[in-house]
């Protein structure tokens, strides 16, 4: 058997590396992004039929099928146990429909109640198992830390998923005063013994440029080899194996509503996401590429519409592009890391291409795709950006319509799927409880602008007891374990750094001296 190998988005892999390779390292040595060199393909027949397995075999198969370098009856294990009773449904991410062409995927079942824990209850078991492997094949002999640059959600799932995993440490860094009180709490919070939270002075783009730079200082690296026998991996959306958890519950969905009878086998579905990082949206593309039966993949921005132009102009500007906060946070992002492997795709594997585009990027703060690739982007996608009124809005109206509560991310998603439909039905992927962002809840349901202040009585509340009130008012469905705890929890985590890469750089030595 010819093993799946991953090869890079900028062309300087040139013989592939394994998945436990590709794991383990999570960014290529040129700062490209790995992509396996086949895609598989499943038929119709074999995508349907995912529905009479448990979540955890769907995934399992999925993974097979993309050929890793981990014995079958191990990735059976892992997925058991990445997909169980961590997850508050056997489902583990049902679909609810609110009428008969709108479908929620409900992604925010897992233990930290937002979407990332689908692929990060996954990926660092596959990260544990990959650097066993490659241990035992005397391929490395060191441990890993893995550092993570987090706008809210990816930092507490990444720090639940590696908490107490064998030979890796893991430390995080947020944007200081840019995650909600729940998400800060669920952060400094974090039990375990091999792991860091930082907040950082700056936004979300900022945590994520220095993270890379931190990466990317060979230097560093080399210190940290030598003196502490530790490298650093990453587990930021870049990384394959957090991508490729992601794909399955597309195939996954797609199969439930045949079951269900709410699609017919072979049926176009059109998928919408809230876009941040590019990495949930372009699961969609591969699942479709593997033959879901998908049609448009609508993308969905908030204010931070960087994508939306992107996608309907070819050219992706940042230079006179201000960082907005808006109250979906985990979408306010400039630089969407995710999307190079989507141009990868799309110029046929171009590594020449993606070089030069992601070289003016840095230069220039913008590039322009070519004709030919701008209108294969056009072909698959669809964009549209809703403003933050506009998404408190949506929240309100569809609980009063429907009376399901919305997260304000799902909210812009929800909104820009009504604005891009046509005549097929859509799934809306629905990425956080909306637990974890009980303020703008409030607001919306209390039609409060997000400029105003709260009532007093509401804004002294905790994040906790905020959640409690709302879930009295709307009668809605009890508030996750994992966050209805969080007050009674004790804080362990108080620091915040600069965010430059000096800074970064002596916390995580610090860190690792521990
Ligand atoms: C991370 C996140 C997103 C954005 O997903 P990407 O894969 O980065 O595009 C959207 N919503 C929530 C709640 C998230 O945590």
């Amino acid at each position: 058997m010819t093993q799946n190998r991953y090869v890079d988005t900028r062309g300087s892999v040139s013989v592939g590396v394994p998945f436990t390779e590709a794991v383990i390292e999570g960014l290529a040595p040129g700062g490209g992004l790995f992509v396996p060199e086949h895609i598989p393909a499943f038929s119709l027949e074999e995508i349907v039929s995912l529905a009479s397995l448990p979540y955890a075999q769907r995934a399992a198969r999925v993974y097979k099928a993309f050929d890793i370098d981990l014995p079958d009856e191990e990735v059976d294990a892992l997925m058991a146990d990445a997909y169980g009773d961590n997850f508050d449904t056997a489902d583990i991410c049902p679909v609810v429909s609110l009428d008969e062409k709108t479908h929620i995927l409900e992604l925010w079942h897992g233990p930290t109640s937002a979407f990332k824990d689908m692929a990060l209850q996954c990926l660092p078991r596959f990260f544990a198992a990959s650097a066993k492997h490659l241990r035992e094949q005397g391929k490395i002999g060191h441990e890993f830390l893995i550092l993570v640059a987090t706008s809210g959600d990816t930092g507490k799932a990444a720090l639940e998923g590696f908490r107490d995993q064998e030979g890796v440490k893991i430390a995080v860094m947020y944007p200081d005063g840019g995650v909600s009180d729940i998400q800060y709490k669920q952060m400094a919070t974090q039990e375990g013994d091999n792991v860091m939270v930082w907040g950082v002075r700056g936004n979300f783009d900022d945590c994520q440029t220095g993270a890379k730079a931190v990466f990317g200082d060979e230097a560093f690296n080399d210190r940290l080899m030598e003196e502490r026998k530790i490298a650093l991996s990453s587990a930021n959306s870049i990384n394959w194996g957090r991508l490729l958890p992601q794909v399955v519950y597309y195939l996954s969905s797609y199969a439930m509503l045949v079951a269900q009878g709410k699609l017919e086998a072979g049926q176009e579905l059109d998928v919408c996401v809230p876009t941040g990082n590019f990495g949930n949206i372009l699961a969609a593309y591969y699942a479709k590429r593997m033959g879901a039966p998908i049609g448009m993949l609508f993308c969905a921005s908030n204010e931070n519409r960087v994508l939306t132009d992107f996608i309907n102009t070819g050219v992706y500007d940042i230079s006179d592009r201000e960082f907005v906060l808006t109250p979906s946070p985990s979408m306010d992002i400039l630089v969407s890391s995710n999307l190079e492997r989507q141009l990868f795709e799309l110029t046929g594997r171009d590594a020449e291409a993606i070089k030069g585009w992601m070289e003016d990027l840095k230069r220039e703060k913008r590039f322009q795709v070519d004709k030919e690739t701008f209108a294969q982007m056009r072909e698959l996608y669809a964009s549209d950006s809703v403003d933050s009124a506009t998404c408190l809005e949506t929240i309100r109206k569809v609980f009063e319509e429907t009376g399901y509560l919305l997260d304000p991310h799902t909210a812009v998603a929800f909104e820009a799927a009504q604005r891009l439909r046509g005549e097929n039905p859509v799934l809306v992927a629905s990425t956080a409880h909306w637990a974890k962002f009980g303020e703008a809840v409030y607001r919306a349901l209390h039609g409060i602008d997000l400029q105003d202040a709260l009532p007093e009585a509401v804004s002294a509340l905790t994040g906790c007891q905020l959640n409690n009130l709302i879930q009295r008012e709307t009668g809605a469905s009890e508030v996750p374990a994992g966050l209805a705890r969080l007050d009674a929890m004790t804080v362990r985590f108080t620091d915040v750094i600069e965010g430059d890469t000096d800074a970064i750089e002596r916390a995580v030595l610090a860190f690792c001296a521990q």
